[in-house]
């Protein structure tokens, strides 16, 4: 008699995952079942959210068509997002009421962050445009924020002629420090009249924790060059009248407020029994596999390891919340998920030393970091674009444009 198939539900479409289906496209294993939960049928691709954002290129130029990728690996696509999990009858629960049974499951769902707190209960928090709060962009959870981008620039587009805007992004990462870039940039160019002034402000002591001090400066000097003013050692805790609190009690004047703030964990993950660390991400032991819990798996954002991994002297506790960490942890993922549905020996993932990270300026430059190593130019910028084209290439069938 054939052993019944065994179950291998993926949770997310993550850069990850991209590859768990690539590799089981390329060596289909027919006692296998692959089912592939994900809340969109498209992906995005972290790399090219800036010169989508600068508007160099198309929103589904950015994004990974997870449904022929998955008819590729022989999967099948659920198009509903993961709401439950419940680990001791192995079943995922979907938000259109589908249960899925599992043997093997494997998280790639991402990143969200924590919202600003509102100080003004009796107005109901919107993300529109008012002439007392200041307008919020959340910049993650990164799957819907073409939805917010646009609202925004349609409430741009009502902004008053010649008036005056004042943008304001919290947090001083690589991604607050790019896309505060890359969106003034757009915004300039989509309503030249306004006056549009920029200011970034960052809780740490520098820019971009964890980068070596020629990237650093390089990147202070493109902050400076587009006009933004940076404020360090300030954290933005509340949205409030005119602007944003501090955690000082001081107002920043805003009119729009890019929230880049650090990654957390989805807050379903909390009501399941999967161990989670102090930022609600799952813990997991080196070979991706969650602690305590076999047959289940996490990596890129939702991730965390167990002891943390030190991938470099730079990194001083985990490791970066970065795509590119999803997209080396994606062939071992592959993999593993493998192996655990044979009942074989997992593999150990072993962190890249140094990762190299180019960052978008918004004025067709970019800024290469790798460690202490950094340079910046045009070249950098199209190289970034022809790498991060390659990636997304990859995965898609070609389409028409
Ligand atoms: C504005 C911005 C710019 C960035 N730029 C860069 C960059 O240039 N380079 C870089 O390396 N990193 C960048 N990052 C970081 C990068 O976005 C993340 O580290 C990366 O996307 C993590 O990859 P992932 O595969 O873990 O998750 P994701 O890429 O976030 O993928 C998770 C997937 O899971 C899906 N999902 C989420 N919840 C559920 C659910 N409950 N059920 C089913 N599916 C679900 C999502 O829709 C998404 O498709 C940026 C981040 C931000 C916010």
């Amino acid at each position: 008699m054939t052993p019944p198939m065994k179950k291998l539900v993926l949770i997310g479409a993550g850069h990850a995952h991209a590859f768990v289906l690539e590799a089981f496209a390329k060596r289909p294993d027919p006692t296998i079942a692959i089912t592939v939960v994900s809340d969109s049928a498209l992906a995005a691709y972290s790399g090219s959210v800036p010169a989508w954002l600068a508007g160099e290129c198309t929103l589904r130029e950015t994004q990974i068509d997870v449904a022929a990728l998955a008819q590729r690996a022989g999967a099948r696509l659920i198009t509903s997002p993961a709401v439950a999990l419940d680990t001791s009858t192995r079943q995922v629960t979907l938000a259109n009421g589908e249960v899925i049974p599992f043997d093997v499951a494997s998280f790639n769902v991402g990143s969200t962050l924590m919202l600003p707190e509102q100080t003004l209960p009796e107005q109901p928090f919107s993300e529109t445009y008012d002439e007392q709060r200041p307008y919020l962009l959340a910049m993650r959870p990164l799957s819907s924020l073409h939805h917010r981008w646009q609202a925004l620039r349609e409430n741009v587009e009502q902004l008053p002629q010649g008036s005056r805007q004042r943008v304001v992004s919290i947090g001083g990462g690589a991604a607050g420090c790019e896309t505060l870039m890359s969106v003034l940039a757009q915004l300039r160019q989509q309503r030249p009249d306004i006056s549009w002034q920029g200011a970034l402000v960052s809780a740490s002591t520098t820019l971009l924790p964890g980068a070596g001090r020629l990237p650093r400066w390089l990147t202070k000097r493109a902050l400076h060059r587009a006009g933004i003013t940076v404020l360090h050692g300030v954290r933005g805790q509340a949205l409030i009248a005119g602007g944003v609190r501090t955690s000082e009690g001081e107002l920043i004047n805003a009119d729009i407020v890019l929230w880049a703030t650090g990654a957390v964990g989805h807050p379903w993950l909390a009501d399941t029994q999967l161990p989670l660390d102090k930022h609600g991400f799952i813990r997991v032991g080196k070979s991706l596999d969650v602690v305590g819990q076999p047959g289940l798996f996490a990596a890129g954002d939702c991730a965390a390891f167990n002891p943390p991994l030190h991938a470099s002297p730079l990194h001083s506790s985990s490791l970066p919340k970065a795509g590119v960490y999803a997209v080396r942890m994606g062939p071992l993922l592959a993999d593993n998920l493998r192996a655990a549905c044979h009942r074989e020996p997992l593999a150990t993932w072993q962190p890249p030393k140094r990762v190299l990270a180019l960052i978008g300026t918004g004025d067709g430059h970019a800024i290469a970091s790798r460690g202490q190593v950094g340079f910046s130019g045009r070249w950098v910028w199209e190289w970034k674009k022809r790498i991060d084209a390659r990636f997304i290439a990859r995965f898609n069938p070609p389409f028409e444009r």
